[in-house]
């Protein structure tokens, strides 16, 4: 197999892909980086505190306590 000439660096110029939609975006003068709008990092932003708020809902100091 020769495909040394199909890197990653060369794939990748100065876009990459949203994380949230995949759509390519240039990373330079982008405020919502590494997403490619507001939106997405809204989004994003929103999943990781209910994420949160999931994971500090089961981790309650009662749950010890709960007789079999
Ligand atoms: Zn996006």
């Amino acid at each position: 197999m020769t495909q040394s000439a199909h890197q990653k660096n060369v794939m990748i110029p100065k876009t990459y892909p949203c994380p949230r939609c995949q759509t390519r975006t240039p990373w330079q003068d982008n405020p919502n980086k590494p997403f490619c709008s507001a939106r997405c990092k809204l989004i994003d932003l929103g999943a990781w505190a209910n994420e949160d708020y999931k994971v500090a809902a089961e981790e309650t100091p009662f749950s010890g306590e709960l007789p079999e």
